[in-house]
């Protein structure tokens, strides 16, 4: 088989930081290099790599290991002589049985479908970055960057481990084969997307059309009516079809000031954490006894078992994460167009932000594993409470709310911190 690689980039062109708004003119990047916004940091590109095999390779491979995720039992379960093995699909199913489809569908999503449906996409859209143009690559390349955000494979794993803590006094676990494909799968899944070289792809499938006015380096996009793509990153003239010249995506003009979305989903976010947090997540039936949980009192239970690192670990990703998450994003709306010499600190408090809320998934994960695991009927069983769903809600809420929120105005049009 020849050697895919992405036909030779653009010496000098220029791009649009989608965070700080300021117009950068990239210098071309040699192999290994990687370009960042003078002003805010913000990485531009990423690491320069003309070859469009390495991605498709790691994609496949990762394809074929989420396969095998189903063909083998994921994890097994004993106690006092009663158990059972389960497969990673009976989680659905089990959350299904209990009514909790909403849970399934997050569950399977993030962890499944969002995934499988980046990769098999990712393959196509490389395949078509070779000597042959296929047809739909361009729309399919568009669908990839949104997915990201929504890929939970990593904080699944974790999910299953702080479950597997959680009850190995209780009773015998045993790992299988599905579980260390899911976690090779999951390895293989980020290692795909440190090695997409977005610019580069974009370059093979669709050629940067000349922009319609004169583009100026060194100040904002929005002083001249530029913006950036989400999906190809390009900056173009915000023309009366709302749309990239370059790959066809649609520019999302909001109708009403997008801070005040931002402000809504956050005060509904809110709202949600109080019934996450009356209302139990999970249910343990214990030899007939059955005892609801919240998750203050899960980690409370946890803590006074003993349990300290795995107690954190919940303290933090459902209760500090989701608080300080909500009072960062409030904290950004009410700073925004403020003073400017606090834009970078602000901005980087964004990008903390919106990194760390995917990790709130955890606790939801917990009771989707335990639920589907812990099946000895009156012996001992787990089953999901309410607050799951309102907290899950609360996750996807507070996610959406850091998507919507526009850094750019973090950034006054000031001078930046270094020349561009
Ligand atoms: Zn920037
Ligand atoms: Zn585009």
């Amino acid at each position: 088989m020849s050697e895919t690689l992405y036909p030779p980039s653009m010496p000098r062109r220029l791009a649009l930081c989608g965070e700080c708004d300021w117009v950068v003119r990239l210098p071309e990047r040699q192999p290994g290099q990687r370009a960042h916004c003078p002003r805010c940091h913000h990485h531009l590109t990423g690491t320069a790599r003309r070859d469009a095999q390495a991605p498709m390779a790691c994609a496949i491979a990762a394809l074929i290991m989420l396969g095998l995720v189903f063909a083998f039992p994921f994890l097994g379960f004993s106690t006092h002589g009663v158990g059972h093995v389960m497969n990673f699909g009976d989680t659905a199913k089990a959350l299904v049985g209990d009514d909790y489809g909403v849970l399934a569908v997050v569950l399977l999503a993030t962890t499944v479908a969002f995934p499988g449906l980046y990769l098999v996409t990712l393959v196509y859209v490389c395949l078509g970055a070779g000597a042959r143009q296929l047809p739909g690559a361009i729309p399919l390349a568009r669908l990839l960057r949104p997915l990201e955000p929504w890929m939970m494979s990593d904080v699944f794993i974790v999910g299953v481990l702080v479950s597997l803590i959680k009850i190995v006094s209780l009773a015998d676990i045993h790992i299988r084969a599905s579980f260390i494909a899911f976690c090779i799968y999951s390895l293989l899944l980020l290692r795909t997307l440190t090695l997409i070289d977005w610019a580069a792809l974009w370059d093979a499938i669709a050629p940067v059309p000349a922009p319609d006015a004169p583009v100026h380096a060194g100040a904002s996009g929005q002083s001249q009516a530029l913006v950036a793509c989400r999906a190809c990153e390009t900056p173009f003239t915000i023309n009366h079809r709302h749309r990239c010249p370059r790959c066809g995506k649609r520019h999302h003009v909001f109708r009403v000031d997008r801070i005040q979305l931002t402000w809504a989903l956050l005060v509904t976010a809110s709202l949600l954490y109080i019934p996450a947090n009356i209302y139990p997540v999970l249910s343990t039936t214990t030899l007939g006894h059955s005892r609801p949980q919240t998750i203050a009192a899960g980690v409370l239970h946890l803590a006074e078992s003993g349990d300290w690192p795995i107690a954190a670990v919940i303290f933090v990703a459902s209760i500090m994460v989701p608080v300080s998450k909500i009072v960062a994003l409030a904290w950004l709306c009410i700073a925004a167009r403020g003073r400017p010499d606090a834009s970078l600190a602000r901005t980087r408090a964004y990008r903390l932000t919106e990194k760390i809320g995917r990790w709130s998934m955890i606790d939801v994960f917990v009771v989707a594993v335990l639920a589907t695991l812990v099946q000895a009927g009156a012996l001992m069983s787990i089953e999901p409470g309410p607050g799951a769903i309102a907290f899950a809600g609360v996750v996807i809420l507070t996610m959406i709310a850091a998507l919507t929120f526009d850094t750019r105005l973090l950034w006054p049009d000031a001078a930046p911190n270094d020349a561009s």
